[in-house]
């Protein structure tokens, strides 16, 4: 098959600019074979690659990637690792008791899983740290959701506790938020570290990753072989992350939402701002109604800043325009200055928007698509996660390891398939605005 499309990010990827240059790529430059091939480096491929070093030593592992690590959604994310559950689409976040309890459970087991990466790889607590997660409420509407959420975390029996409006400007700084419903078991990630972090532990004489090498075709002659612009790789098996670049490769065609998100970044506070801001000097908020604010404040490498996230539009292309960024951009900008009028020089250094791939029925798709060619795609816009479970199962299943978790996996359904164009785009990017233009001071 030829590849059909190769990834576009717009705007650059913020949380790598932080980081230290990388030293120049190495990219694939002729012919060789692996045991394994796996397309696409984000938290599936680095996560099914880790697996499989695990499980068959010995073996060689090949990972390539169209752009440089961590450029892609992988390294463009606001870094919530989330272990409850976190459905974008509902109004609540939350779906039945019975799918919820399975969805914590496979979620907890991905997290485990990236710390276990983090202490094998020496990673530090700016890249990964377990802090739980506060979903903010800055309207009554918005305390009303996490009042919902909380009975419905009562039904789970899993802890969490409200936080008051005291609570919260203690915490941010901030008067805007009323109220704060905390959970324990999230983590949280400098995206481009993490990534950056994994791949560097990854990398072994087993384990080899070329960036900047797009596969632009993968046909099989008895094994696969991957073709990119300067290179061939052939290999038996084959595990395809590349979420929703999935269709590009020709599976999944009318099933899966191309969603984007966006964020921007302030510039570098001076000390003068930390101290008119006050507050923690990290913190995380997510906001009480999905369609809200994400909000980070950060303290580390690249100094201390706000990163806020929002908005998100559905463009079945997977490409957005410069012009979409700046408009959006300029939202960003109100929701920061909203928060933050104790920062009113304070401009952002970078906006940048991701791709998340979403099904209508919030499945994922983990399975065999054809001989030896395994899937770890569709994260449902929790691809820290969800991403990281796909990789972990996919390895699974092509290594023939059983658990509940993959058996949940391979029973769920295949994701449903979307109105025709322009109806999808129509009825999906109407329903985001109206979302958006009702959150009001949630976003
Ligand atoms: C602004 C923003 C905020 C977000 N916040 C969160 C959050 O807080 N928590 C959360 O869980 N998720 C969040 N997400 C979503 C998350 O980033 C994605 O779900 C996640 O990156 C998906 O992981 P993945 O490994 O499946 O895919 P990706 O990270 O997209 O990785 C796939 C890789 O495949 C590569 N690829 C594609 N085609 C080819 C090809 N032909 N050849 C070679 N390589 C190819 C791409 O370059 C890419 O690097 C956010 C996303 C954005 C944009």
């Amino acid at each position: 098959m030829d590849v059909s499309r190769l990834p576009r990010d717009p705007g650059p990827a913020a949380w790598n600019r932080l980081l230290p240059e990388p030293s120049s790529p190495t990219t694939l430059d002729g012919v060789e074979t692996a045991d394994w091939l796996i397309i696409g480096a984000g938290f599936a491929g680095l996560a099914a690659a880790r697996r499989l070093s695990v499980a068959c030593r010995g073996d060689r592992i090949t990972i390539l990637d169209a752009t440089r690590l961590a450029e892609g959604p992988a390294g463009r994310n606001s870094g919530f690792m989330i272990d409850l559950p976190h459905d974008l689409s509902s109004a609540s976040y939350v779906s039945g008791l019975d799918a919820d309890r399975a969805r914590i459970d496979d979620n907890r087991r991905a997290i485990d899983f990236a710390e276990d990466m983090v202490a094998s790889f020496g990673l530090t607590e700016e890249a990964f740290s377990r802090t739980g997660k506060i979903n903010a409420a800055a309207t009554s509407k918005g305390l009303k959701t996490n009042a919902a959420y909380a009975a419905h975390l009562n039904d789970l029996k899993e802890p969490y506790e409200l936080l008051d409006t005291t609570a919260m400007r203690d915490l941010t700084g901030l008067d805007y938020y009323h109220g704060g419903l905390f959970t324990p078991g999230a983590a949280i990630i400098q995206p481009a570290m993490f990534v950056r972090g994994v791949a560097t532990g990854l990398r072994s004489d087993r384990v080899t990753i070329y960036e900047l090498s797009p596969v632009i075709k993968l046909e099989r002659q008895g094994d696969w072989i991957a073709t990119t612009e300067r290179g061939r790789v052939t290999a038996p098996r084959v595990i395809m992350a590349v979420n929703g670049h999935i269709n590009s490769f020709g599976f999944e065609a009318g099933r899966l939402m191309h969603v984007f998100t966006y964020a921007s970044m302030t510039r570098a506070l001076t000390s003068d701002e930390v101290v008119r801001l006050g507050g923690a000097q990290t913190w995380g908020v997510l906001p009480a109604d999905p369609q809200g604010s994400t909000v980070r404040r950060i303290s580390g490498q690249g100094g201390d800043r706000i990163v806020v996230r929002n908005r998100f539009t559905f463009d079945p292309s997977m490409e957005v325009s410069d012009e979409r960024l700046s408009q959006i951009g300029r939202t960003h900008y109100r929701s920061f200055a909203a928060r933050f009028p104790m920062l009113p020089d304070v401009d952002m250094e970078y906006r940048w928007g991701g791709r998340l791939c979403l099904s209508l029925n919030d499945v994922q798709v983990v399975r065999e698509v054809d001989d030896g060619l395994f899937a770890a795609c569709c994260q449902n816009g929790l691809g820290t996660v969800r991403g990281t479970l796909a990789g972990m199962l996919a390895a699974d299943l092509a290594t023939g390891v059983p658990s509940p978790a993959l058996d949940r996996m391979l029973e769920s359904d295949r994701p449903k398939r979307l109105p025709l164009e322009p109806l999808a785009s129509l009825g999906a990017n109407i329903r985001l605005r109206w979302g958006a233009s009702r959150a009001g001071k949630e976003l």
